[in-house]
């Protein structure tokens, strides 16, 4: 195409839920956007959900990159490219991220057209007021930014990102301001049946937080949701709310109908993906695809000028624009930056990789909950993430996990194998069997706030390099003693949480293959998982001696380049990140517009014509 030999106001690197949001707003703008995206084009047409859904059914493992089409030009990690080691401390990490720490980062990310946002599971938290400075409480990093400043981008967010939620709600029990008069573009979706047997026996009640020995209320509260439900005609101002559904389109009927295979493909188009993002892009957007960006070119003084990138076979082109904008994911951007031996200056780029390290527990209700039905998580507990308990040990946040065992366990397979194996049920008796276990499971996943530390980062792996010759990532990764007492106190609550709800505990973090994450402290073992958060491998910060990028997510060290996404993010809180990335990234979008139309229009400081004395 000839837009190849033309200069565009801006390059945004890859076409995730970041590059898609910045690539929408600016277009919108009329700005000329080129957006080059490592994967294949993609759309959201019924044939190629039906593709996806037959890759995803055919896959042996149903991992989140199952529904995708990959190709050996743009690897991504799997989860299970990280392993355990049978009866022995360690873990292996293979595939296209390495890693030499003492605990393995836990987490995959999916490089295709459209990012990890085709395969997330799409709950939208927002953040805490406290958790933008967590220095208060003695650890972690300030941001440059306070809530309020991000308020409002956070309600341009949940309108890009379509999301489902009780503001009251979220008022009362989560301690978030809201404009009066504020509702979310959908009502909250209902709680599962498995939420409503908890609510019922545990809201009010009281455990104790073993570490802080504080008592703690339960209750059970609904979770925001990137997924359509009903639209709320209160919205804007009684203007109402047109959900999106496939390729962006406005579909006032479009709800979320409770498949339960969110991660990783909505076959109803319920589910917010970058996709729908793209669906909205205006004429002056354009995306090459199969475009491996491996360089982002600066002139003699160190503004960024544009990027080079990679055919799948090999062949480089450069693309020139004004402003440039990495958007490759937390873990990619860095890689893209160190590729680059770009923003240097303070030394962090690639350093305080954060992730939420997630303790799982597991067990058996006395009676039938319904699981499997609806998106992974409806609700959670929030009375742990906020207060000065902060001080002693990592915040978290429970999600109440409505897939059963799994996550955990990968059931139903292995329940079918250990009751056929262990018990020596056939026919009828293992149907009964499977069907009454597998009716009552349910987890607590407890997301573990993880602060910036330095030592936790990505690299350039000195030898091993990809289908494109350039050096794979490299993570060294470990947790923190206050992320460790955190889930002591996380397992502690469960006990008890388990004990008043009458239920089997069945956790079990027994050396095995399918648990690399294993570590034992104050004498007892513990296992965890990654939630996929990548975040902060490009920090924002105030100072170009201490962070990369600035509160806008510019590159303090290179006018005209900005690194966008969770790698910018100085806390990783207890909220899944990306509703706080998103808003960020529109922020982002609106310092862009203002720095192109300076451009066009240059402020003038010394007047063209003298004043006129009156
Ligand atoms: C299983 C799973 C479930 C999750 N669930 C949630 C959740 O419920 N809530 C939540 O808040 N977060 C969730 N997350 C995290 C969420 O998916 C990420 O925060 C988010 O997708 C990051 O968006 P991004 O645009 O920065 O990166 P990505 O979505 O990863 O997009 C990056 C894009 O850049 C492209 N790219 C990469 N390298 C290059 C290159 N060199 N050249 C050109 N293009 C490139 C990629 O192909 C991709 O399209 C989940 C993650 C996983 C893995
Ligand atoms: S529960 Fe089903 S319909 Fe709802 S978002 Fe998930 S996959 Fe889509």
């Amino acid at each position: 195409m000839s837009h190849l030999a033309s200069h565009y106001d801006v390059i945004v690197v890859g076409a995730g839920i970041a590059g898609s949001i910045v690539a929408k707003d600016l277009g919108r703008q009329g700005r000329r956007v080129l957006v080059l995206e490592a994967g294949e084009r993609a759309t959201d047409s019924a044939r190629s959900h039906r593709e996806a859904l037959d890759r995803y059914a055919t896959a042996s493992a149903k991992v989140p990159g199952s529904t995708q089409r990959p190709h050996p030009a743009v690897g991504w990690p799997e989860v299970t490219d990280v392993t355990g080691t049978d009866g022995v401390p360690g873990f292996r990490a293979a595939g296209h991220l390495l890693q030499d720490g003492p605990l393995p980062y836990a987490s995959g990310y999916v490089r295709a057209n459209g990012g990890t946002g085709n395969v997330w599971t799409g709950l939208a938290p927002r953040m805490l007021p406290e958790d933008f400075d967590t220095e208060t409480f003695g650890y972690g990093r300030r941001w440059p930014l306070t809530y309020d400043d991000l308020e409002p981008h956070y309600r341009s967010a949940e309108r890009e990102l379509g999301v489902a939620a009780d503001a009251d709600e979220q008022r009362a029990h989560v301690g978030l301001d809201f404009p009066e008069g504020y509702t979310f573009p959908m009502r909250a979706l209902p709680a599962s049946h498995l939420d409503r047997l908890l609510a019922a026996s545990l809201d009010g009640q009281r455990v104790k937080d073993p570490v802080t020995l504080d008592e703690v209320e339960l209750r059970m509260v609904g979770t925001p949701q990137a997924r359509n439900s009903v639209p709320d005609p209160g919205y804007d101002g009684g203007r109402g709310y047109v959900p999106r559904g496939a390729q962006g389109r406005p579909d006032p009927a479009s709800r979320c109908v409770g498949n339960a295979t969110c991660i990783p493909h909505c076959p109803s188009y319920a589910k917010y993906t970058p996709l729908k993002t793209q669906g909205q892009w205006g004429s002056s957007v354009a995306l090459t695809d199969r475009a491996v960006v491996s360089r982002v070119l600066v002139d003699g003084n160190g503004r960024a000028t544009g990027v080079e990138y990679l055919s799948y076979e090999g062949q480089a082109t450069r693309v020139h624009a004004d402003v440039v904008v990495l958007a490759a994911h937390a873990i990619e951007n860095a890689r893209l930056l160190l590729l680059s031996r770009l923003a240097t200056r303070s030394g962090q780029v690639g350093r305080n990789l954060m992730d939420h390290p997630v303790l799982l527990t597991w067990g058996l209700m006395p009676e039938a909950v319904g699981p499997y039905r609806g998106p992974g998580s409806t609700s959670g507990f929030e009375g742990f993430r906020a207060g000065p308990q902060r001080r002693a040990r990592a915040p978290f946040r429970i999600e109440v996990g409505n897939w059963g065992w799994v996550w955990a366990k990968g059931t139903v397979d292995g329940d079918v194998a250990q009751l056929l194996h262990d018990k020596g049920l056939f026919g009828a008796e293992l149907r009964r069997a499977v069907g009454d276990r597998v009716g009552r499971q349910f987890t607590l996943q407890f997301e573990m706030e993880q602060s910036a530390d330095p030592a936790n980062r990505v690299t350039l792996h000195p030898h091993a390099r990809d289908h494109l010759g350039l050096p794979h990532p490299q993570v060294t990764y470990d947790l923190s003693d206050h992320v460790k007492d955190g889930m002591v106190a996380a397992k502690g609550a469960s006990d008890q949480i388990f004990a008043l709800l009458g239920a089997e505990d069945h956790t079990d973090y027994a050396p095995a293959a399918a648990w690399p994450g294993r570590f034992e402290h104050k004498g007892r073992l513990y296992g965890y998982r990654g939630a996929g958060h990548a975040a902060g491998t490009h920090i924002m910060g105030d100072s170009p001696g201490t962070s990369v990028v600035d509160s806008w997510q510019r590159c303090w060290d290179h006018p005209g380049l900005y690194a966008v996404g969770c790698g910018s993010m100085p806390s990783v809180a207890t909220s899944n990140p990306t509703l706080t990335m998103a808003a960020l990234a529109l922020r982002s979008a609106q310092r862009i517009e203002a720095d192109l139309a300076e451009r066009d229009h240059p402020v003038s400081l010394t007047p063209d014509t003298p004043e006129v004395p009156a």
